[in-house]
C-alpha cells in the first residue's frame, strides 16, 4: 500500500469511484447507489444523541401520553432488534447474534424500565430526556465497574438508549447542522428524509436500505448524492471528519487524501457544468426523433417542487405524493390546510394537469416518526387506500380538499395501491360523498374531475382492462409493481440486487396495462422511478406508454432519452425484452451495467 500524504496507510478503492484516480483515504467504503451526484463535506455520524436531548417539563396530564410513546418505542426496538438478531444469526451465526440478545435483555430490564417510567410521573419530565438521564446513569455506573464484562455493557447500554429515543424523534432531532454535511446514519426513513432541512444536507451514506425506498426517492428528487448498505460506516467515520462521496457510484471516501480531495471537487465542478448543459434540452419539446409526441409530467411532494417543476417545463405534474405534504408537517392537515397546499401547486403549473394520490402511508411512511401499526409485513399491511377506506373521516376530509382544489384548474385524483375493482368502486362511491358534502354547501368544484387507479400491484396490472373501464386513467407505480411482482422489499439493502424492473416478469405487467387501458379507451402513464431511469425509456416507448412522470432532478435526462428514441427500433425492442427469459438478457438488450 503507497504511503499517503496524512503519513499513515491509505485505503484504497478500486478505481471505478474515482474516474482516472484511485481514490485513497482512511477508509474507501462501497455501496449501492441510490442518488447520484458528488458531494466533498464533514460527516454528521447520527447517533450521539444522549448529550442533546432537550429536557422538557410536564404536567400531569401528559404522563399517560408520554408513557405511551415511550412504550411504543420500546416496542419498536424490540422488533428490530429480533429481525436484525435473525439476520445477523443467519449471515454470521449465533455469535454475532447475542448482542442483540444482550440489548433486548436491556430493554426487558424492569428495574430500567421503572426508573424511566419514575422520571416522567414524578419528575416530570418528556420520555426522551428520561431515557436519556437513565440510559447515562446506568452507562456511567457499568463502565466504572472492575468487571470487564460489565464495563463492556456500558456501550450497549447506550446504543440501546440512543435507539429508543431516536424511535421517539426522528433523526434530525439532535442534528446540529451548523454547516452543511454529509450525513451518516444506520437507516434513514422517509419521515426524516421528508422533514430534513433542504439545503443543509450535501449527502447520505446509510448502513442499511433500498434503492426505491422513499427515504432514496426523496433524496433524488432532492437531488441530494445518496448511497446505502455500506456496511459498517458507522464505526469507520466519526462526526466532522471529511467524507467526499459519489453517489452515482456507491463510493464513500473517509478522510480523503489531498489528491483524492481534489479530485472530487473536480468532479463536483464537471457535474455541475454538464448539468447545467442538460438543462437546456428542457426547453425542446418532449417529442421522439420520429415526432411521437411524449407527455413529460413531475413528481412532487410539496408546494415548493410544483413551482420547481413548473419552471422547468414540465407538462404537469404526474403524481402529487400528498403523504409527503403530510410528512414534512408531521401531522395529517384539515381540509383547508390541505386545499391551500393543493391549490398552491395547481396554480403554480397554471393549466397544465395536476394529479392528486390521495395518502399512502404505510410500508416504509408514516405521518409520525414510525408506524403506528406495528406490524410485522407492512408493504403487505394495513397500507395506503386499505386504511383509508377504513377511515371515510381521512377520505372525506382529503377529497373535499382536492375537489375544491379542482375550481382552480384542471385536477386528477388518483388512488394508490388498488388490487381490485371493489376497492376502486369504494373510493369512488366515496368522492361522490365529498362531491354531494361540497354541493350541499354550495362549494365550487370540477364535477368532471378525473379519478385514476394506480397500477402498483400484480392483481390490479392484470385486471388493468376492467379497472380501467370504470375509471378515467391509470398510471403505473413501478416501485411497488417491481416489489410486489417479485417479492423483493424495495427498502431492503439485503436484497436489492434482486430489484430489477427489467425483469421479463415486470415487463409483461406493464405491457399489460397497456393493453388494458387501450382496451377500455383510458390514458395510462407511468410514475414510478423506472420512467427516471434513461435506458428504460425506448423500452418503455416501445411498449406504448406516452405519459410519465418523474422527479423534477430527472426531468433533463429523461426529455433527452425520449428525444433519442425511434419508435421503429424502439417497438421490435420492447418486443425482444418482453419475450426474454432473464432480466439479465433484457439488461444486456438495453446496455444496462451489470444487467
Ligand atoms: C410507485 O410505487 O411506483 C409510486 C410511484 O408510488 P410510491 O413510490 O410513492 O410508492
Ligand atoms: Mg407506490
Amino acid at each position: 500500500m503507497p504511503s499517503s500524504p496524512h503519513g499513515r496507510g491509505a485505503a484504497r478503492g478500486d478505481g471505478s469511484g474515482g474516474g482516472q484516480i484511485v481514490p485513497e483515504g482512511r477508509a474507501v467504503l462501497r455501496g449501492t447507489p441510490v442518488s447520484p451526484g458528488i458531494a466533498v463535506a464533514p460527516a454528521f455520524v447520527f447517533g450521539d444523541i444522549l448529550d442533546e436531548i432537550e429536557v422538557r417539563g410536564i404536567d400531569a396530564s401528559e404522563v399517560e401520553g408520554e408513557t405511551a410513546r415511550l412504550r411504543d418505542a420500546i416496542t419498536l426496538v424490540k422488533q428490530e432488534l429480533l429481525r436484525d438478531a435473525k439476520q445477523v444469526f443467519r449471515d454470521l451465526g449465533q455469535d454475532k447474534a447475542d448482542i442483540f440478545l444482550v440489548h433486548s435483555m436491556i430493554l426487558e430490564d424492569k428495574s430500567v424500565l421503572d426508573a424511566i417510567l419514575d422520571s416522567i410521573s414524578s419528575g416530570h419530565i418528556n420520555a426522551e430526556a428520561a431515557v436519556a438521564k437513565e440510559t447515562k446513569r446506568l452507562a456511567a455506573v457499568l463502565s466504572s465497574s472492575d468487571d470487564r464484562y460489565l464495563r463492556d455493557r456500558a456501550y450497549d447500554v447506550s446504543d440501546i438508549g440512543k435507539r429508543v429515543i431516536e424511535r421517539m424523534l426522528g433523526v434530525w432531532a439532535h442534528c446540529p447542522l451548523s454547516q452543511p454535511m454529509i450525513l451518516v446514519a444506520r437507516e434513514l426513513r422517509a419521515s426524516d428524509t421528508a422533514s430534513m432541512e433542504r439545503g443543509r444536507i450535501l449527502g447520505f451514506v446509510t448502513e442499511l436500505g433500498g434503492t426505491e425506498s422513499h427515504a432514496a426517492i426523496l433524496a433524488r428528487s432532492l437531488g441530494v448524492p445518496a448511497m446505502v448498505g455500506v456496511k459498517g460506516i458507522l464505526d469507520r467515520v466519526r462526526t466532522g471528519e471529511i467524507v467526499a462521496m459519489d453517489g452515482g457510484r456507491g463510493v464513500a471516501v473517509v478522510d480523503p487524501t489531498a489528491d483524492t480531495r481534489a479530485h472530487y471537487e473536480r468532479m463536483r465542478e464537471d457535474e455541475a457544468r454538464e448539468r447545467h448543459e442538460l438543462a437546456s434540452v428542457l426547453e425542446l419539446p418532449s417529442v421522439t426523433r420520429d415526432g411521437t409526441e411524449i407527455a413529460l409530467m413531475s413528481n412532487v411532494g410539496s408546494g415548493e417542487e410544483a413551482r420547481q417543476a413548473a419552471l422547468l417545463g414540465a407538462d404537469g405534474i404526474g403524481l402529487l405524493r400528498s403523504e409527503m405534504v403530510f410528512m414534512s408537517a408531521k401531522l395529517f392537515l384539515d381540509e383547508d390546510a390541505q386545499f391551500e397546499v393543493y391549490r398552491g401547486a395547481v396554480e403554480a403549473v397554471a393549466g397544465k394537469p395536476v394529479s392528486i394520490r390521495t395518502l399512502d402511508v404505510g410500508g416504509d411512511k408514516f405521518v409520525g416518526p414510525e408506524n403506528p401499526f406495528h406490524e410485522h409485513n407492512p408493504n403487505l399491511g394495513y397500507r395506503s387506500t386499505r386504511v383509508m377506506l377504513d377511515r371515510p373521516d381521512l377520505l372525506l376530509t382529503q377529497f373535499r380538499a382536492i375537489l375544491r382544489a379542482s375550481a382552480h384548474g384542471p385536477v386528477r385524483v388518483l388512488i394508490p395501491m388498488i388490487s381490485s375493482v371493489e376497492e376502486l368502486r369504494e373510493a369512488k362511491a366515496r368522492l361522490e360523498e365529498a362531491k354531494s358534502q361540497l354541493r350541499l354547501k354550495g362549494v365550487a368544484f370540477d364535477e368532471d374531475i378525473k379519478i385514476g387507479a394506480m397500477i402498483e400491484i400484480p392483481s390490479a396490472a392484470m385486471v388493468a382492462d376492467r379497472l380501467a373501464s370504470e375509471c378515467d386513467f391509470l398510471s403505473i407505480g413501478t416501485n411497488d409493481l417491481v416489489q410486489y411482482t417479485l417479492a423483493v422489499d424495495r427498502g431492503s439493502s439485503y436484497v436489492s440486487r434482486l430489484y430489477r424492473p427489467h425483469d421479463p416478469s415486470v415487463l409483461a405487467l406493464i405491457a399489460r396495462s397497456v393493453e388494458g387501458a387501450a382496451s377500455a379507451g383510458k390514458p395510462i402513464s407511468l410514475c414510478g422511478e423506472m420512467a427516471g431511469t434513461p435506458a428504460y425509456i425506448p423500452l418503455l416507448i416501445g411498449l406504448g406508454l406516452r405519459e410519465f412522470s418523474v422527479s423534477n432532478s430527472r426531468l433533463p435526462r429523461t426529455k433527452k432519452a425520449i428525444r433519442d428514441v425511434d419508435l421503429g427500433l424502439a417497438v421490435p425492442l420492447a418486443d425482444e425484452a418482453v419475450a426474454a427469459r432473464t432480466a439479465a438478457d433484457v439488461g444486456a438488450l438495453l446496455g444496462l451495467d451489470g444487467n
